[in-house]
């Protein structure tokens, strides 16, 4: 579960010190501290995407079913442009986290086995 927290906070899932964007947040080729392949790892992100994005999607409509603001109009388009910046805002966390998965499946799977730091074996 490091890595994956280390990718929420859109650093490398290997090291946690090298960012996962650099400027405009573009992925990097590679960690500047470590050295890791970040593109090989960045593939198949998209159902974790989906999945997350679905999920902050039923908050939103649970907080519709929920609220009840005295403008009903205005309290609609405020909850509309919070949940669409919040799940623009979490973007590149829940895109970190997933190449941190991506990664953490490819290291167990031995095909990076180097890679996986010994607190996350016994996991
Ligand atoms: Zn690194």
């Amino acid at each position: 579960m490091l890595a994956v927290a280390r990718g929420l906070r859109t650093r490398c899932p290997r090291c946690g010190r090298g960012s996962l964007y650099g400027r405009g947040l573009r992925l990097r080729g590679r960690c500047a501290d470590c050295g890791l392949e970040l593109g090989r790892y960045a593939h198949d992100t998209w159902a974790m995407i989906y999945f997350s994005t679905a999920a902050l999607t039923g908050a939103v409509v649970i907080a519709l079913i929920v609220a009840r603001p005295s403008n009903l109009l205005l309290g609609r388009f405020v909850l509309g442009a919070v949940a669409l910046a919040v799940i623009v805002a979490s973007l590149p966390s829940r895109k970190g986290a997933a190449i941190a998965v991506n990664w953490l499946v490819a290291a167990r799977g031995g095909e990076d086995e180097e890679a996986v730091p010994s607190s996350e074996r016994d996991c």
